[in-house]
């Protein structure tokens, strides 16, 4: 997929109010510094259509953008702040909460790992949270460029081992990198071939 246009359309702090539009949407979360603006970024081939986060921990919202006038791709806040208090967790999840239960055009959420670290427990629950409650996900591996081939494969395998302990099968995965452009073909690929088969 080209990508001809890229929109901002709105932020939100409360998932009622996100565009009330049914064109197919494509959600993307994970943690603070995983690269998920970059990689929103590089999939719209945009500088700076997403803000790359300042400081951790600040205002949460939910941003929406237009692509190609006939999807919406959605910038779901980092999760994982190790900096942030109990009750600000507790927020957080609702409104993620809100999010997966409120919008029906959601097609799929893409969660981002950095491909560079060990299989994390917050990562995992999340995923875990995602199948228990029915809501289609990829993973996205982040940051390819900062291993070589062999090690990339080493860590994949390792991921596999440890969801397969918990998931029938291996849920569908893409490797990225945004300095690169990595997989950038791969992800649009896959988000086409749902809206348009
Ligand atoms: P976010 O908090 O998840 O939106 O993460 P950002 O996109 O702001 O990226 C966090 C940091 O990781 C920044 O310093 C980026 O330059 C860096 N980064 C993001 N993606 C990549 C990537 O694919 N390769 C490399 N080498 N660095 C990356």
């Amino acid at each position: 997929m080209k990508i001809k246009s890229a929109e901002f359309v709105m932020s939100n702090s409360d998932a009622a109010k996100c565009p009330k539009s049914m064109l197919p949407e494509y959600a993307f979360i994970g943690r603070s510094n995983v690269g998920k603006s970059s990689l929103i970024n590089m999939l719209t081939s945009r500088k700076s259509l997403a803000k790359t986060s300042g400081r951790p921990g600040k205002t949460q919202l939910i941003n929406h953008f237009l692509i190609n006038k006939n999807w919406h791709l959605v910038d779901l806040p980092g999760y994982g702040y190790a900096r942030v208090s109990k009750s600000a967790k507790k927020v957080f999840q609702k409104f993620i909460t809100q999010y997966f239960a409120l919008r029906e055009q959601l097609v799929t959420a893409f969660v981002l790992v950095d491909i560079r670290h060990k299989p994390q427990p917050i990562d995992l629950e999340f995923m875990q949270w995602l199948g228990e409650n029915g809501i289609p996900f990829s993973i996205i591996f982040t940051k390819a460029d900062k291993l070589k081939p062999k090690a990339i494969q080493r860590h994949i395998e390792a991921y596999k081992n440890t969801l397969l302990e918990t998931w029938e099968v291996m849920p569908n995965y893409f490797i990225t990198s945004s300095s690169t452009a990595i997989g950038k073909d791969e992800v649009l690929r896959y988000i086409e071939d749902l809206n348009w088969n």
